[in-house]
């Protein structure tokens, strides 16, 4: 399997970083060694700063290649949130260089996913509120309504470069309010009420 992320995907997420809204998705990916599931997070030593990005999650259900925007919906069916862990000191370094930026976040543990719950039938994937909690403090609060490109926009977009398989993960970008995590931090993601990721820092 593979995740497929998704950058600058909200407007206020990447003024905040002092990004330019993007004319197309923002495509990177992570391996499969990047996922993590019910397990604590250990802080890595190549960086001094590693930020939390909470993300909404999509679940591939099946495999498609040239997806239409019209037809993404019947791709997936299971969503999830998760954390784009980016070493923000790394990615700032790479990034100044115009280099390549994947250390900064495809490293080994770098995707938690929480536990995935299926879209419900009245539900629409871009009106869904999501938010993350550190040590108890709303740190993000996102809206999917917010996105600049949708579920299905991104599904089309990176389909023409990349076969989606079942059970590949998409990670489609955070809301505002990015920042850095400490060892011990608590990190708790909720998908409208309920409670679907809890993380500690180790
Ligand atoms: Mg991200």
């Amino acid at each position: 399997m593979k995740i497929i992320c998704v950058g600058r995907n909200y407007e206020e997420h990447a003024k905040e970083l002092g990004n330019q809204k993007p004319e197309a998705p923002v495509l990177f990916l992570k391996p499969k060694t990047a996922l993590l599931t019910g397990k604590d997070f250990y802080y890595p030593e190549f960086t001094k700063d590693l930020h939390y990005e909470c993300e909404l999650v999509l679940k591939i259900s099946k495999n498609g290649k040239h997806i239409q925007e019209k037809f993404a919906h019947k791709y997936f069916q299971e969503i999830s949130l998760g954390i784009d862990f980016t070493a923000r000191d790394v990615q700032s370094r790479l990034k100044a260089k115009g280099l390549p930026w994947e250390v900064a976040k495809a490293f080994d543990n770098a995707a938690p996913v929480g536990s995935f719950r299926s879209l419900q039938a009245n539900e629409e994937i871009q009106n869904l509120n999501f938010s993350l909690l550190v040590n108890g403090e709303q740190k993000q609060s996102g809206f999917t309504g917010d996105m600049i490109f949708s579920a299905p926009q991104i599904i089309a977009y990176a389909s023409q470069f990349f076969t989606l398989n079942t059970g590949d993960l998409i990670f489609t970008g955070t809301p505002a309010g990015v920042g850095p995590v400490q060892v011990s931090d608590h990190l708790e993601a909720f998908l409208g009420a309920e409670k679907v990721l809890d993380i500690q820092i180790k």
